[in-house]
């Protein structure tokens, strides 16, 4: 009988005393604790009545002990479907009743909440704190041990993960055993892992890029996690010391890079730095080969599909690209209306095929229909170009995309120009209704710290460089852009509040 994912991923620590949790507390989990703990969930999740094919919907603060959970569930077999902490206890409601989910698992600070919720979707609930401790945890300290893996396939749901709602209500992604183990075993490779790294794990687990790149990754390694709750600059300065990798998303980056302690001896015996799920500036990455002598690695990935591109370990990592395709899997820029190929070069939709790419979404056969297609290329609504030697450049989404007076206008473009100008930090374009070009272009700037952008100046610079109908029509200048938990850049509420621009 085999599990692929728990036989690759978990299994293999079962008889290692070596840590493989190092916790914010500096406790340190061994890889034997953290398998025997796993096996004790899974036989608390089974004598719960929770079969495989099950969804177990899990919103708690990360923590060793969610972790385990997460192995708990692929041993027995029960679909993980792991929840933004930030979600209200009317949003959980949507993901639990969506799901089907058959036990909720909350923080005890939002038990009364949760618990209704649980009862309302007829779902079972349990508690598991941060700190390790609740009603499940309780369940857990007195079953018995050593649960013997369920059977599975490698077509079998692993996982159901819902998309970050960027765009629109989140979608959830059915992920099978084999996208989630083909795509670490690609990564690991890619990107060199093995049992001598330690990673600095301080994003979300409730997330792809926390969970299946991040842990996944280190997992299958046989390396080891200084796995702390979440960001904080000052602790990744501590920890930086003992950790060979590092994964973060460009606001980590950002924000490290305003610590006068992030130096270059600090950072000297690291192996590796990794940034994706929301773009990062080529400025940042610039900065941080200044500061520090690495190039951050960017890659290129989402729920559906876990990661399609990377920069090369050993080859040429570039500034502003993702990079070229991992091994297996195919990336093609196609024709948004005709799905057609464009020529080398052109702007279109990225379109994904391989081992990693998603089964469908949960409960929405249309939405399946629309993006997946029969051929297994996934539309992935990113807009992208292809360059001569196969790096992928992202120019931002399908839905960012403005139409004004009938030309299509990619922000990535403006912005660009926008980002240079003195005083600006970073910028945010978006298209809003306009009475007479369909929409129009509002620029919003964040102004640095100790200098205002002068906007007469900055419409000069845009004058030069673009044609006029990309001009935006207006600016605004802001202290920060709304980001979500990701650190994504939230259009839609840029949409939203400057909706009445130009009526
Ligand atoms: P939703 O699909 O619900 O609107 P979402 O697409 O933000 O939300 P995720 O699956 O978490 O949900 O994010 C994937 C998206 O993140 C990609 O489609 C892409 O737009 C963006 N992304 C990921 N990595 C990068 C990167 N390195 N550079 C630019 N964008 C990235
Ligand atoms: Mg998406």
């Amino acid at each position: 009988m085999t599990n692929p994912l728990f036989d690759a991923l978990i299994a293999p620590h079962a008889n290692r005393d070596a840590p493989l949790l190092i916790l914010e507390d500096e406790s340190e989990i061994s890889g034997r604790s953290f398998v025997t703990r796993a096996q004790k969930y899974a036989r608390v999740l089974s004598d719960l009545g929770l079969k495989p094919g099950d969804r177990m919907a899990v919103q708690v603060t990360k923590s060793g002990e969610a972790l385990a959970l997460y192995a708990a569930s692929l041993a027995a077999g029960v679909v993980f479907l792991p929840l933004n902490t930030a979600y209200t206890a009317a949003e959980v409601t949507y993901f639990v009743t969506d799901s089907g989910a058959a036990l909720l698992v909350g923080d005890p600070s939002k038990e009364a909440a949760l618990r209704e919720v649980a009862s309302g979707a007829g779902a079972l609930f349990e508690t598991l704190g941060g700190d390790g401790k609740g009603t499940l945890s309780a369940r857990a300290d007195s079953a018995a041990e050593g649960f013997a893996p369920v059977a599975r396939g490698a077509e079998d749901l692993a996982a159901i993960l819902y998309t970050s709602g960027t765009t629109g209500r989140s979608k959830g992604a059915m992920l099978s055993q084999r996208n989630l183990l083909e795509n670490a075993k690609v990564l690991v490779e890619a990107w060199r892992f093995t049992a001598d790294d330690t990673l600095l794990h301080m994003l979300p687990i409730f997330h792809t890029h926390g969970l299946f790149v991040a842990s996944n990754v280190s997992l299958l390694s046989g390396g080891r996690m200084i796995f702390l709750p979440g960001f904080r600059a000052d602790e990744a300065l501590k920890w930086l010391p003992k950790a060979t990798t590092m994964m973060g998303v460009p606001t980590f980056y950002t924000r490290l890079l305003g610590e006068p302690g992030f130096t270059r001896d600090l950072t000297a015996h690291m192996r590796l730095f990794t940034s994706g799920s929301a773009p990062l500036l080529a400025e940042t990455h610039i900065a941080f080969e200044d500061r520090t002598g690495h190039r951050i690695l960017e890659r290129y990935g989402m729920t559906e599909t876990n990661m399609t591109t990377s920069n090369p370990y050993d080859g040429e990592r570039r500034a502003g690209t993702v990079g070229p395709a991992l091994p297996g899997i195919e990336v093609k820029i196609t024709d948004p209306q005709t799905g057609e190929t464009m020529a080398q070069g052109e702007p279109g939709m990225i379109e994904v095929r391989g081992p990693n790419v998603f089964k469908g979404y949960w409960n929405m056969p249309e939405k399946t229909a629309e993006e997946l297609r029969a051929d297994g290329f996934f539309i992935t609504g990113d807009i992208g170009v292809l360059d001569q030697d196969g790096y992928v450049t992202i120019v931002g989404r399908q839905k960012d995309l403005i139409i004004s007076g009938g030309y299509n206008i990619y922000p990535k473009e403006i912005e660009l120009i926008l980002d240079e100008q003195p005083g600006v930090v970073e910028s945010a374009v978006v298209g809003v209704p306009h009475p007479d070009f369909g929409e129009g272009v509002v620029a919003v700037l964040v102004r640095s710290k100790d200098q205002a952008p002068d906007l007469d100046a900055v419409q000069a610079a845009v004058a030069a460089g673009l044609a006029r109908f990309k001009q935006p029509k207006r600016y605004v200048v802001v202290d920060d852009l709304p980001r979500n938990t990701m650190g994504k850049v939230q259009k839609n509420l840029l949409r939203k509040e400057f909706e009445d621009s130009f009526r």
